[in-house]
């Protein structure tokens, strides 16, 4: 294919920021910190590998990722409680927030909504950054693994991708069928995933997860969530990740209330001000 005259300096235009961020609402972390320092553990659960599992956290409460016994990759759903069409938008919080989330950046929600979720408090792999692959931690790039893309490229049916895992654990907690609650499982956060895309050919990447026992990523409920972890078969995800070959460890989630009144007069963000018009 033959290229224009002018196809060099077609390519040498500089790219600008499509979403400037400089006018979202800040997240007050002080605030957060603070309320976080008097908060007393209410309830855990362990997520055991190559399955998912939900927990609650109430508005105003964090909830604490944590990596045991071994690396380990989660993928992250989020609803609001008390309305399930309101949940995660990765790609949204994608073009917001860039390839990978970290301290100070929010899990955003879909439309109509679009408002803040959860806010990350604390990151103990933020030190990561970005590395000469290009690869980062925690992406809102990936979607989650799932049977049915094993299918298309390998002909496979695999049984404990993210995607099935989160599916069970969700019909679990509402009590309905797999075929109820397969619509509502969603793109996910990958938390403690390290990825990128290559520079030659632009291909999603993944490598062995920095993750260790000890770290954790932590976050501020904005609004009443109702959240499903699975701890991806993939386990750390430095080779496969939709077969029962990786080492695979448990992830564990720990949910935090602050004292009465360590707010002061914060509130949940409202949903989003546009009017629902549409132009008629
Ligand atoms: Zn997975």
């Amino acid at each position: 294919m033959s290229q224009p005259k002018d196809a060099d300096a077609r390519r040498a235009i500089k790219p600008v920021i499509c979403y400037p961020n400089e006018t979202l609402p800040v997240p007050n972390l002080a605030l957060y910190a603070q309320a976080r320092a008097g908060a007393e553990k209410v309830s855990e659960v362990l997520v055991p590998p190559r399955d998912a599992a939900c927990f609650h956290a109430k508005t105003g409460q964090f909830f604490r990722i944590s990596s045991v016994d071994g690396p380990q990759v989660g993928d992250l759903n989020l609803w609001n409680a008390n309305d399930l069409n309101e949940r995660f938008y990765s790609g949204k919080s994608r073009a917001l927030h860039g390839t990978h989330l970290t301290t100070g950046e929010r899990m955003w929600s879909s439309f109509p909504y679009l408002r803040p979720m959860a806010t990350i408090t604390e990151d103990t792999l933020g030190w990561y950054g970005m590395d000469q692959y290009g690869g980062s931690v925690h992406d809102v790039i990936g979607t989650r693994c799932d049977p049915y893309t094993g299918n298309l490229l390998s002909g496979s049916q695999y049984h404990h991708c993210c995607h099935s895992n989160l599916t069970r654990a969700l019909a679990d907690e509402l009590g309905v069928s797999l075929q109820e609650a397969e619509p509502h499982v969603h793109d996910v956060l990958n938390v403690f995933m390290c990825t990128g895309f290559t520079r030659d050919t632009g291909q999603y990447f993944m490598k062995a997860s920095p993750v260790r026992p000890g770290d954790y990523l932590e976050f501020f409920a904005e609004v009443n969530v109702l959240g499903a972890l699975s701890a991806c078969p993939g386990g750390d995800c430095s080779a496969e990740h939709s077969s029962d070959t990786a080492a695979c460890y448990p992830l564990l989630v720990e949910v935090f209330a602050p004292q009465e009144g360590a707010l002061g007069d914060w509130q949940s963000p409202p949903v989003n001000g546009y009017d629902l018009s549409h132009g008629r």
